[in-house]
C-alpha cells in the first residue's frame, strides 16, 4: 500500500484488489470441498446488484460445476435497516426444491436482508442452504443470522467498491474503502469519484 492510497482524507482504503483476489480465492478452494460431493450442481443465489463482482470472480474460482441465478430485491418505505420488510422485485427463474443453495452477498450489515432471503427461500424445500457473503460488518447484525462463509469482517463504517455502492456509485471501483466523512458524500454523493480508481501501471 502506497502512502497516498493509506492516507486519502476522506476515504480509508480498507482491503485492496489483491487483498480480495487472494481471499476469494479461498473462498472459492472452501466451497467446492463443501459442495463438491456429487449430485446436482449447486445453485449460486447472487443478490443484485452488490454482489455482482464478488459472484463473477467467486464462481471462476470454484472447481465444481454450479449454476447460477438472481434475485433482487428493494427495501419497503424507510429502509431495510429500519423495517426489516424488503420486497422481491425480481425472483429466481430456478426452482431451488431439492437443490443445494447457496446465496453470494456483498456485505451483511444488519442481517435484515439475509434473513428475509434465507427465510423466504428457506420455504422452498431446498436440500441445503447457506450464505456466503464478501464482507461482514458484525458490529451492526440486529438479527442473529448465520453467515455460512465470509470474506472480510469490516468495522462499523460505511464501505464502497468491489460492488458496494453509495447512490448506484463506486461499485466498479476494484478496492474496498470506508469512507470518512459520510456527511459530505451525503451532501454531495459524487465527491470522490475519480480519486478512488488506481492508475493502471504503464
Ligand atoms: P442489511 O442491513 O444486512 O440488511 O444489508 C442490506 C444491504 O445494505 C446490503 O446488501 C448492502 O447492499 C447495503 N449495505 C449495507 N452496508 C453497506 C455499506 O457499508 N456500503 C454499501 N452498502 C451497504
Amino acid at each position: 500500500m502506497t502512502d497516498d492510497e493509506a492516507t486519502h482524507p476522506a476515504a480509508e482504503l480498507l482491503m485492496t484488489s489483491e487483498e480480495i483476489r487472494r481471499r476469494v480465492r479461498e473462498l472459492g478452494v472452501q466451497l467446492s470441498a463443501a459442495f463438491g460431493a456429487g449430485g446436482p450442481p449447486p445453485l449460486l443465489v447472487g443478490v443484485l446488484n452488490g454482489s455482482l463482482p464478488f459472484l463473477s470472480d467467486l464462481a471462476r474460482n470454484l472447481t465444481i460445476d454450479v449454476e447460477i441465478d438472481f434475485m433482487a430485491i428493494s427495501s419497503y418505505g424507510g429502509g431495510v435497516g429500519q423495517s426489516g420488510v424488503v420486497r422481491i422485485v425480481k425472483d429466481l427463474d430456478a426452482d431451488v426444491g431439492g437443490r443445494e443453495v447457496v446465496i453470494v452477498e456483498d456485505i451483511v450489515d444488519t442481517g435484515l436482508t439475509l434473513n428475509y432471503l434465507k427465510r423466504s427461500l428457506g420455504e422452498r424445500a431446498p436440500r441445503s442452504l447457506s450464505a456466503v457473503t464478501l464482507l461482514d460488518k458484525t458490529a451492526r447484525r440486529l438479527v442473529p443470522v448465520p453467515v455460512e462463509y465470509r470474506g472480510f469482517e469490516v468495522p462499523d463504517v460505511f464501505v464502497v467498491g468491489y460492488g458496494l455502492d453509495f447512490q448506484g456509485l463506486y461499485r466498479n471501483i476494484p478496492d474496498v474503502y470506508g469512507i470518512k466523512d459520510v456527511a459530505r458524500l451525503a451532501a454531495e454523493p459524487r465527491f470522490l469519484l475519480g480519486s478512488l480508481y488506481q492508475p493502471h501501471p504503464s
